[in-house]
């Protein structure tokens, strides 16, 4: 017995049946025609058209009553082993059929009383579900009407196949659909526009958005490609041209060209345009094209501020007196000069290129004195990340020996290299006023020998040495020229001026290298002998005198006879500081002139001493 009846009105979704559990699909028009079909041409209480994937069973398509269970598929697997496209099963009485089993009979309110399907295949041979008849009392099938439901069943195939290929389609148009509105809200966000150019024709389709870009509405614009050329800035218009042109003639793959484009209120926006030839005649004349239009005027505005501050930054580094450079040392101890301004030329006569390549050039170019101390340095300056400053001699091959002064920054980069800011810059010139102002400061003007300040110095810097080195001697000598007062008075200051710068030429006469001589004062000198012990002294003081007696200095027509006299003692170690050993070369000397002048006097302990007259 079948349950309700589907009236012809209740086209719509079935809810679940209660004691199956099935779920119905919807009906498409095709299948359900056919099912009115069958059950008025068989005259039976049900036809169905009933589906078998992985899922299961489940009805497609009714028309009549709903069973109250659905009936096994008996057109399609497990009941037959191979899918045959013309497979009829006809049951006349479920209660005789084995495959309905004992149930129909106990259960015979559930089965319908006559069964008949047929299955239905897809294109590729798959079963698909089955066209069934159902009814409540049984039934038989002639040939002839057989024959008439596997026709049915054919035409379910078809219109499955049909629905199938139509749900296919109508997806692929969504995505479509879906594709195309993302790809529109795309392009209009990124202020793009779409061109399609009938090359043909002579016309061009613009897109809203391409319209909207040049802040126009959708219905104006003409589109004819001469208004098109228009509207370019004059001063675009043959480049244009020409890029289309090489790329219709195909000597381009693709066509992409920045330029300018009049909008409606009379300015001109940057646009880039990209396009491509889509149709080529059989001659290969592009018929065809289409492309896009995107505004960069903002990017290229971008692009020109960023030019701006770049070339502010190198007109500055460029006007900077000196050198301003990034100097990077990669871990391996590979070095290079990333960046140099244009001052390099004058500072180490390079081209920024070439100590972009490496530091080696510039490290030939550094002086031989001060090449270990530049690369300390920097070593230093790097381990520590404090500063780098150095003062060093570099030798040009234009403008030979300068000295140059270097500052400079370090920072750690992530990849562990050190990369320097800073700046060199010319101090020869300054350099130069140093030493002059240094030789002022230690050289005396009138004989050129070290004033007191740096003789001093020297001294001490030789008493060090001797307390260093056990063993070593030094000799101190004072000079005192004798009568000097009645000189100047007889023959007036400069005479007295030429007599001590005289005498000092005397004594220079008399030294070896590493000898240190002084003028402490007046017209009194010193001396310090390394390596000499009282003999040599003595030796040295009485050649001292020879050379003095037998030099007189010329004054005018004069011959002016100079004598001096020296107190001679050593350096010792016990020393507290050099003028000990002066003093008591002092005091030697102070002997000399009591005991007549022109003498040599060597200071003795006890304050005695011995004296030796020269002749
Ligand atoms: P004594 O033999 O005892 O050394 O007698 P003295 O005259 O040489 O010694 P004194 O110390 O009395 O005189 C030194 C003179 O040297 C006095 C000073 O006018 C002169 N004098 C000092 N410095 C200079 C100088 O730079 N140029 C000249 N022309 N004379 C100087
Ligand atoms: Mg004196
Ligand atoms: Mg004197």
């Amino acid at each position: 017995m079948l349950a309700s009846t589907i009236s012809d009105e209740d086209a719509g979704p079935y809810s679940p049946t209660g004691a199956s559990g099935l779920a119905i699909t919807p009906a498409d028009m095709e299948c359900r025609a056919l099912t009115r079909i069958a059950r008025f041409h068989f005259g039976v209480a049900t036809a169905m058209v009933t589906l078998l994937d992985a899922r299961g069973q489940r009805i497609h398509a009714i028309d009549g009553s709903l069973p109250h269970m659905l009936p096994p598929d008996l057109s399609g697997p497990p009941f037959q082993a191979s899918a045959k496209p013309d497979r009829t099963v006809v049951v006349p009485d479920t209660w005789d059929d084995e495959r309905f089993g004992g149930k129909a009979r106990d259960l015979a309110v559930r089965w319908p009383r006559f069964y008949a399907s047929c299955g239905v295949t897809g294109a590729d041979g798959r079963h698909l579900g089955a066209l069934c008849l159902l009814d409540d009392l049984p039934h038989s099938l002639d040939d002839a009407q057989r024959e008439f439901l596997r026709e049915l069943a054919g035409m379910v195939a078809h219109g499955l196949e049909r629905a199938h290929a139509i749900a296919t389609l109508r997806n692929r148009v969504e995505e479509l659909e879906t594709g195309g509105e993302l790809m529109t809200l795309a392009l209009a966000g990124s202020g793009t526009g779409i061109w399609d150019r009938n090359v043909v024709t002579g016309t061009i389709d613009y897109s809203p958005a391409w319209k909207a870009m040049l802040g126009y509405e959708g219905h104006e614009l003409s589109n004819r490609m001469e208004d098109a050329y228009l509207r370019l800035h004059p001063d675009d218009r043959a480049y244009v041209h020409a890029t289309m042109q090489s790329h219709f003639e195909n000597r381009t793959d693709s066509y992409v060209v920045e330029h300018r484009i009049r909008c409606k209120d009379g300015s001109y926006k940057w646009i880039c345009s990209r396009g491509k030839v889509v149709e080529r005649g059989s001659n290969g004349h592009a018929m065809r094209m289409v492309g896009t239009s995107t505004d960069i005027t903002a990017l290229r505005e971008m692009a020109a501020q960023l030019q701006q501050s770049i070339e502010m930054v190198t007109n500055l580094t460029d006007e900077v007196p000196g050198m301003v450079f990034q100097y990077r040392r990669m871990p391996d101890g590979l070095a290079f000069f990333p960046y140099t301004s244009e001052g390099i030329r004058d500072i180490y006569e390079l081209t920024p290129q070439q100590a972009a390549t490496g530091a080696a050039t510039i490290d030939a170019l550094i002086d031989a004195r001060d090449l270990a101390a530049y690369r300390e340095s920097l070593e230093e300056s790097a381990a520590s990340l404090l500063p780098w400053h150095l003062e060093y001699r570099v030798r040009l091959p234009r403008q030979g020996l300068r000295w140059r002064q270097g500052d400079a920054r370090p920072r750690r980069l992530d990849d562990g290299s050190t990369l320097w800011h800073g700046f060199i810059t010319d101090v020869t010139d300054r350099k130069h006023i140093e030493a002059e102002l240094q030789e002022l400061a230690t050289i005396d003007f009138l004989t050129q020998l070290p004033n007191r300040r740096h003789f001093m110095m020297q001294s001490e810097a030789e008493l060090a040495r001797i307390r260093r080195a056990g063993g070593r001697v030094a000799a101190v000598l004072m000079f005192d020229l004798d009568h000097f007062k009645a000189l100047n008075d007889r023959w007036g200051h400069a005479a007295g001026d030429s007599a001590l710068s005289h005498f000092a030429a005397l004594l220079r006469a008399e030294v070896r290298a590493g000898d240190i001589v002084g003028r402490l004062g007046g017209e009194e000198f010193a001396m310090v002998l390394p390596n000499t012990d009282t003999d040599a002294a003595i030796a040295l003081a009485g050649r001292v005198q020879h050379r003095t007696a037998r030099t007189p200095l010329q004054h005018g027509d004069e011959h002016l006879a100079l004598t001096v006299s020296i107190g001679i003692d050593i350096m010792r170690v016990t020393d507290i500081g050099a003028y000990q050993s002066l003093s008591r070369g002092d005091k030697a000397l102070y002997r000399a002139k009591e005991r007549g002048r022109n003498r040599i006097e060597i200071y003795g302990d006890q304050c005695g001493s011995i004296s030796i007259k020269q002749s």
